[in-house]
């Protein structure tokens, strides 16, 4: 049994954690996470926030450990950067298999929430690829509680079958209870106004939900990034050697870029945090960072912590072909897999902004988040085909000597 964080001395305030700690001569050593121990995966605990984070508020009193947690960070090795420019990488892609991604931080603290509530189930709403419903399924079911999601599809499609693509059959392998919508519908009728019919509808057959917005964005879980960047400190803090200039993240309901920019100015990193939109303009993620920093009553301005780039190009969920070979290539050069719709368009953005503006980067050390979603690229398997890798047919021919049996095989 390890002694407990609390009885410790400590290096600072700041690195208050549950993952570090030092011994009596300073030493630092890392408690093992809680998914350490036999039971600790899956279970709930007491939360308490970093110190530089105390003071906003809605401070989590509980969270459930649903990821592997923390993520690796290691050097990206991308070709073609601006001079002595280092690109780093946490992956947060590797916080799971079925919870992979950005999301699972989130739902650590909203299922806490969820179950302290006395919910018998959740309901949450996204794209008919939402990584965000996939997860909150798994994570729902993690905790013993039933799944609901609204799926916006398009209008062609929305009374058909919608198939076993990608998050969907993870989705339906859980037994999530899917209701499609139209684009249409959803633009006209509203997210909230989506949820809260469907609400209704679970109270009436008495039934106890719990509603988790679009991204699981919102006040708490905007905790789970705020998070991140305590583990992203602690990370720095072990390994001595490494400091970050830059913090680069896909944006869509903007609750990851907005508790990364407000962790980062709180905390002691102070790193310029850069969201890349995959969905809508620079003004709106401003106005929707600005909302998610004032729900937590931080008193800043999100223009002072962020900055926004335009990366969404066709639209949400669709792509150039430029943007599909991009993450070949760079899945080719690197091992790194992007998805095509957040992190991939992300990581597109940031090397054009690099290379049209390489002073702005040159010498700079930038940490780029992935993410996750690679179970969105089975929803473009037809845009990939002609792009992707070769294969052909092995040739057994000189296997087939005269004084060799010939090779049998049953077809
Ligand atoms: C949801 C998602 C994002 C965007 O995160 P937000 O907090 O919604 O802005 C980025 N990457 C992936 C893979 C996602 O699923």
């Amino acid at each position: 049994m390890l002694p407990s964080t609390s009885t410790l001395p400590l290096f600072s305030p700041q690195v208050v954690h549950r993952r570090i700690s030092t011994t009596a001569n300073g030493v630092a050593f890392a408690v093992p996470s809680a998914a350490a121990h036999i039971g600790g995966f899956l279970s709930k605990k007491p939360y308490t926030a970093p110190s530089w984070a105390s003071e906003l508020s809605l401070v989590p009193s509980h969270n459930f450990t649903l990821g592997q947690f923390p993520t690796p960070i290691h050097k990206w090795n991308l070709p073609n950067l601006p001079k002595d420019t280092e690109v780093w990488i946490k992956r947060d892609d590797l916080a799971g298999m079925e919870l992979s991604g950005n999301k699972v931080r989130k739902l650590e603290f909203l299922m806490a929430d969820a179950v302290a509530q006395g919910a018998d189930c959740v309901i949450t709403v996204g794209g008919i690829q939402s990584n965000h419903c996939r997860a909150t399924a798994v994570a729902a079911k993690y905790v013993n509680l039933d799944c609901h999601m609204i799926l916006v599809t398009s209008r062609l499609i929305v009374d058909e079958d919608p198939g076993l693509v990608g998050n969907l059959l993870v989705e339906r392998l859980l037994g999530a209870h899917i209701d499609l919508v139209s684009k249409g519908e959803f633009t006209r009728i509203g997210s909230v106004a989506l949820t809260n019919l469907l609400k209704k509808r679970l109270l009436e057959k008495e039934r106890k939900p719990y509603v988790i917005p679009g991204g699981g964005s919102n006040s708490l879980g905007n905790w789970g990034y705020i998070e991140a960047i305590r583990e992203i400190e602690q990370q720095i803090q072990l390994s001595g050697d490494v400091q970050f200039d830059d913090i680069v993240v896909a944006c869509g309901s903007g609750g990851t870029v907005a508790g990364l920019a407000l962790g980062s100015r709180l905390s002691s990193l102070k790193t310029k945090v850069h969201g890349f939109s995959v969905c809508y303009g620079p003004q709106y993620f401003y106005d929707n960072v600005q909302g998610h920093i004032d729900g937590l009553q931080s008193g800043l301005k999100s223009h002072d912590i962020v900055r926004i780039e335009d990366a969404k190009g066709l639209g949400y969920a669709m792509n150039t072909p430029e943007e599909l070979k991009f993450v070949k290539d760079i899945a080719g050069a690197t091992g790194i897999v992007l998805d095509p719709v957040y992190s991939g368009k992300a990581a597109y953005g940031m090397l054009k902004d690099m290379s049209n503006n390489p002073t702005k980067w040159e010498g700079r050390k930038v940490l780029f988040v992935h993410t996750g979603g690679l179970l969105g690229l089975y929803d473009k398997v037809d845009q990939l085909s002609s792009l992707a890798g070769s294969w052909s047919r092995m040739d057994l021919e000189e296997l087939v000597h005269p004084k060799m049996a010939p090779v049998r095989c049953s077809d």
